[in-house]
């Protein structure tokens, strides 16, 4: 029998006889079973479970938010939510949706760019009627396929866009139905070769921006000068402008907090990982997502990103812990979550940027690393903190130190 082919007590048993899982290992598997997940994908085998936290009263647009951040790293909840109690010094954030589409593809090779502009310019309405005939409760709640635009891609390559409101849904199956539909149509026109349909994850159409306005006092710490440290949050801001390397590394600290929101609320963050990256991309530079400038007494911080996150649909609807977690976000929409997830983007970035420019990010984060330092050299949940308490007072704490600490304390 395939894998695939037996039910998930055959899998296990299948493991158990073939790797090297001890008996305790596969207990594992065994605990951590959930029949709903075990529909959702194939080969299941087990639920891998990661720590989910709250980042409390985040205010945006004079709301406050408690925001769900799932993530297996340590201090980002920490961070972000450092980065929250500076913003709501400011008043807290504004955010708007700059827009709300999907962008689905049909992708035409040896294609006259003229014949296909034609083509689409001629019968836009009954390409439009195609595609919302292929889902039509899309449509009738308001959404669908809006408009069609063409770009062409040289040699022949041509690319026809179809621009899709896909309401509460993130609507990556939406757009995929209704492009496969429209390039089935365009097919019969001999405009080319369509060589195939589907989304683009590049959602240059639903961008979300947040925005910060803080005195300096706001991002004051003991032994720095407030004034002191905005300017030096703008200049490390200003390297990511100039240089993908440390771009790509500030990014990486925003996306510690929106991946964690996306993934806490049930959306799909390798999509959204692409498409922000791409999107840092868009002038043919990697640059940061989060600009940082000042005047005489405030510092300004803005996030633009695409964020095609959905309310419903995908797996939101399935999970239990993901419809807890839209509860506590208490969002009325995907474009109200969007802008939640940027605004900890930002938050989380600003935390970062000033820990950089004043102590450095070690004196925070590896505080907090020393509590998964001895988790990883086998210490128990009650001799955790005592570790951590020892291993704060050594002058260097590596795994080596961690393990003669543990070995010492049993000892006595
Ligand atoms: P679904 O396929 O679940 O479609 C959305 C569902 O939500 C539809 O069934 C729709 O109902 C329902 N719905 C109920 N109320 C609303 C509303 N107000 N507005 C919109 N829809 C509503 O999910 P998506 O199409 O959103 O696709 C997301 C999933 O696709 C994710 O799991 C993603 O991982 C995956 N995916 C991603 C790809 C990518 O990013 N490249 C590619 C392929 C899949 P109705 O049917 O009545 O319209």
């Amino acid at each position: 029998m395939k894998f695939h082919q037996m039910d998930w007590q055959q899998r296990l048993a299948t493991l158990a006889a073939t790797t090297k899982l001890t008996a305790s290992e596969q207990a594992l598997f065994t605990t951590n079973y959930s029949a709903i997940n075990e529909q959702m994908i194939e080969n299941y085998v087990t639920s891998f479970p990661l720590p989910e936290g709250i980042l409390p009263n985040i205010v945006i647009n004079e709301r406050t938010y408690q925001v769900p951040m799932v993530t297996e790293e340590p201090s980002v909840i920490a961070a972000a939510s450092n980065g929250a109690r500076m913003i709501n010094m400011g008043g807290g954030l504004t955010a708007t949706n700059v827009s709300r589409e999907m962008i689905g593809q049909v992708l035409i090779n040896e294609a006259d760019f003229a014949a296909v502009t034609t083509l689409v310019a001629e019968q836009a309405p009954y390409l439009i009627e195609i595609g919302n005939a292929a889902h039509p409760s899309m449509a009738q709640r308001g959404g669908g396929l809006k408009h069609i635009a063409t770009r062409d891609l040289g040699d022949g390559f041509v690319s026809v866009d179809l621009h899709i409101d896909t309401q509460a849904a993130m609507g990556a199956n939406v757009v995929n139905t209704i492009s496969e539909a429209v390039a089935s149509y365009i097919k019969t026109q001999q405009v080319g070769n369509v060589v195939m349909a589907i989304l683009s994850n590049l959602a240059t159409t639903s961008l979300v921006t947040a925005k910060v306005a803080l005195p300096f006092k706001a991002v004051a710490k003991a032994g720095f000068e407030a004034a002191d440290i905005a300017q030096r949050i703008v200049l490390a801001n200003q390297f990511s402008q100039r240089d993908a390397y440390r771009a790509t590394t500030e990014n990486k600290g925003v996306m510690n907090g929106i991946d964690a929101v996306v993934m806490a609320s049930g959306n799909d963050w390798r999509a959204i990982s692409a498409g922000i990256h791409a999107y840092a991309a868009r002038d043919g530079q990697y640059r940061n997502l989060v600009t940082w400038s000042h005047d005489a007494t405030t510092l300004y911080g803005e996030i633009t990103v695409p964020m095609p996150v959905g309310v419903v649909g995908g797996s939101i609807g399935i999970v239990p812990l993901v419809q807890a977690n839209h509860k506590l976000l208490a969002v009325e929409s995907a474009g109200e979550l969007a802008q939640v997830i940027a605004a900890v983007g930002l938050a989380q970035n600003l935390s970062a940027l000033r820990a950089l420019v004043t102590s450095g990010i070690q004196a925070g984060h590896m505080q907090l690393q020393l509590k998964s330092l001895a988790l990883a050299v086998g210490a128990t949940i009650t001799e955790v903190p005592i570790l951590v308490t020892r291993l704060q007072q050594m002058p260097h704490a590596d795994m080596q130190t961690a393990r003669q600490l543990l070995t010492e304390m049993r000892e006595k």
